[in-house]
């Protein structure tokens, strides 16, 4: 039956329309904190034994290569290293989550020191080069020296991650281009790690450096990770006062760039 023309409900103007949305946000928050003392606790209780089982897959390996009387047959070597790169694999993940749980605390500090950025990346580079034959991992680095005042082991850490990635990501091998220079101007060390690997999809870019997030056509080719080495590195790299980014085509290959404040180039 059609209403009478008074009873018609009149549009209300804009003024008088209130939303009132109650969401009981206590459910998510607490949710939010078990997550967070789930993270730490098992972090923390991984941490020792499995230092412990790599440590001895190590020595296992490091006496068997020694001496006949402890001489393992060569099956038995297979295993262990095999037990060694799974069990420093899970370590390098507590690491990595702890890294992440302390940041988000709020109890995560950098120790710096005045660091030579031209010797650690070419220590870095030896380091890595040493895990592949399929990669040319290859270093042009500008001036013979570069000072800045660094945590060494967080710069080593990003580098070390951003070849890996190179490494990982390049799953037909390929030249790894390392690119270190001093912009005078700002002060400022630039680093430009070029691979021409997998690359990265362009509707993924954008999320890259959140946490846990991994890119379509890495997960489609099978090859491993977790999506929090560059969370990560973006944390120490700006925690430093610099500034990492990407370019990306996919099929072609990546280029990664960071910038780190360096001190004032000595008078010459
Ligand atoms: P992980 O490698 O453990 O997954 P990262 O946080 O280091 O985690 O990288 C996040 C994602 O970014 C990777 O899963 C991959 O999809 C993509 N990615 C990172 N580096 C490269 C690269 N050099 N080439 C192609 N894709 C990359």
């Amino acid at each position: 039956p059609r209403l009478p023309q008074e009873m018609t409900p009149a549009l209300p103007s804009a003024e008088r329309v209130v939303l009132v949305v109650y969401q009981d946000v206590s459910a998510l928050k607490e949710a939010e904190t078990l997550k967070d003392q789930f993270i730490s606790l098992a972090t923390h209780e991984l941490r020792t034994p499995l230092t412990i089982v790599a440590g001895y897959a190590d020595r296992l390996l490091i006496r068997a290569a020694r001496g006949k009387e402890h001489g393992l047959d060569e099956w038995q070597r297979e295993k262990v290293q095999e037990m060694k790169q799974a069990s420093w694999q899970l370590a390098s993940l507590t690491e990595d989550l702890l890294d992440v749980t302390r940041m988000q605390a709020g109890q995560f500090a950098l120790e710096r020191r005045s660091t030579d950025l031209v010797d650690l990346t070419r220590k870095v580079i030896q380091r890595l080069q040493a895990t592949t034959d399929k990669h040319q991992l290859d270093v042009q680095a500008a001036p013979p020296q570069l000072w800045a005042t660094v945590d060494t082991f967080r710069i080593e850490q990003v580098l070390s991650n951003l070849l890996s990635n190179a490494i990982k990501y390049s799953p037909g091998g390929g030249p790894i281009e390392v690119m270190l220079e001093e912009h005078a101007e700002t002060h400022e060390a630039r680093f430009r790690i070029r691979d021409q690997g997998m690359g990265i999809p362009r509707a993924q870019q954008a999320h890259l450096f959140g946490r846990f997030v991994r890119a379509e056509n890495a997960r489609a080719a099978g090859i491993r990770g977790t999506g929090l080495g560059l969370y990560l590195c973006r944390e120490l790299i700006e925690r430093h006062g610099g500034h990492i980014d990407f370019e990306s085509e996919e099929g072609v290959g990546s280029t990664f760039f960071f910038s780190l404040p360096c001190h004032e180039p000595a008078p010459r």
